[in-house]
């Protein structure tokens, strides 16, 4: 019983295998939204005939540019930029910029792939982009920092505007990063476009509330996950990785509805505070030292270091919330959290469930809130952010952080409905997967080929 849309998606699927075959982490991404389609084509005919997922699966344009820069003795370096820009039909292209060693083209298109539907799902008109460079921030000076950033908007101005694609952080771009990015844009455009990236500080276009916004839309969809279970976050133990801005805020909201989360981490290890964690020891160190996570045995002499990071998910908790990177939980990992007791995963970084993990989650009753859904906060805010910026005003912390809470109750609503309307009731990765792919294939549909 093998349908012409089973066919259809393994047809595109093969085909992308052999044009992105040193690309496994954009392979993954699109074998995860594509194993979720079979019922959407079936009952819409019309994608097939326009050969929607063909179109979808190739990015409009990759660009890739030399960044060169000098360090504080004078030292010249090369590093390599690039912007995805992935599909505008919802809007203009929209995503953040990763500075880390780690980027590379696959990681580069895995991540505007998950934006395009990310977007979609926040009813925003925005499109899906990403971009960044091999950069490595760790160890650079403040300087160092803004020659790069200066250098990398020396090329990036072109390709960019506030009707045309707008970057915002990710993984090593911050509040500071964006300043010194927004200044070289500025400069050279010669014209105060507010618009053309977000995550700026506020008071010079930037949004309240958007540094949390992460954090905190994680926080308020994992609340949904919880309500429709009849349960809270009081008293429930939470197992957090990462010690960025989505971990930051995520521990914020969820300990001020009174969970108890007792671990975080960075790139050297993970810290377990049974009692809880400091969370102003944590920002202490990591927003204002920029320290290693080790550090906070300086505040916290009963809590414990341990060097390396998957070892995290070997702490019991009943929700965890993965908020670092890629890839950082995988079968192992997820049948250990299984084993603990786990019973709710929402992920705030992106990816960060292999599809082992995934299956494994969904399989023993752990319900599992998926990046493209969870995590959208950031970058709703970061459109409202646009929203503020093209109306030339400014909206209070409130104001914005009531309209996020809105977003996120819609954004689980759409793909329970989703996921409900095609046969995989309480399923929200394959809910989230047609909910934003649906919107992104009738927009195509419309604008012809
Ligand atoms: N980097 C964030 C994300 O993965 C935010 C992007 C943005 O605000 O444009 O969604």
């Amino acid at each position: 019983n093998y349908s012409a849309a089973q066919q259809y998606i393994d047809g595109v699927f093969a085909q992308m295998k052999e044009k992105n075959a040193h690309q496994p982490e954009f392979l993954q991404a699109a074998e995860e939204i594509l194993l979720s389609l079979t019922p959407v084509f079936e009952q819409h005919p019309e994608y097939i005939e326009h050969n929607i997922l063909s179109r979808i699966v190739e990015p409009d344009r990759i660009i890739s540019f030399r960044v060169t820069w000098q360090d504080d003795n004078n030292k010249v370096h090369v590093n390599r930029g690039y912007r995805v820009q992935f599909n505008n039909v919802i809007g203009p292209y929209k995503g953040g910029l990763r500075f880390h060693p780690s980027v590379n083209e696959s990681i580069m298109k895995f991540l505007a792939f998950e934006q395009i539907f990310k977007n979609a799902l926040t009813s925003l008109p925005i499109g899906g982009g990403k971009g960044g460079s091999d950069f490595d921030p760790k160890g650079k000076s403040d300087a160092e920092i803004m020659r790069f950033c200066q250098a990398f908007m020396t090329e990036l101005y072109r390709h960019i505007g506030p009707d045309v694609d707008v970057p915002a952080g990710d993984i090593g771009v911050g509040g500071r990063e964006i300043g010194y990015l927004w200044g070289q844009y500025k400069r050279i455009r010669g014209a105060y476009e507010a618009g053309v990236l977000t995550g700026k500080k506020p008071g010079y276009g930037g949004s309240l509330a958007r540094k949390e916004a992460t954090g905190y839309g994680l926080v308020y969809f994992v609340g949904e996950m919880l309500r429709e279970k009849n349960e809270s976050f009081l008293n429930k133990t939470v197992v957090v990785s990462g010690s960025g801005n989505v971990a930051i805020y995520a521990i914020e909201k969820a300990q001020h509805y009174g969970a108890k989360v007792v671990a975080a981490s960075d790139s050297s290890g993970y810290i377990h505070d049974p009692e809880g964690i400091d969370l102003h020891a944590l920002k202490e160190i990591k927003e204002v030292k920029s320290e290693r996570i080790s550090s906070y045995l300086n505040y916290r002499p009963n809590a414990t270091f341990t060097a390396g990071c998957n070892g995290i998910w070997s702490i019991p908790c009943d929700i965890a919330l993965p908020c670092a990177t890629q890839n950082e939980i995988d079968g192992d990992a997820a049948r250990l959290l299984i084993k603990n007791g786990v019973k709710f995963v929402a992920e705030g970084a992106n990816m960060p469930s292999d599809l082992e993990a995934i299956n494994e989650f969904l399989a023993n009753d752990v319900y599992f809130g998926p990046a493209k859904a969870a995590n959208a906060g950031g970058v709703a805010t970061s459109a409202l952010e646009m929203s503020q910026n093209s109306g030339r005003t400014s909206w209070t912390f409130t104001e914005v952080d009531e309209k996020l809470q809105e977003i996120m109750h819609s954004i689980y609503a759409q793909s329970k409905e989703a996921a409900e309307k095609y046969g995989f009731a309480g399923n929200l990765v394959v809910g989230s997967n047609i909910a934003g792919f649906v919107k992104v294939a009738d927009g195509l549909v419309s604008e012809g080929v």
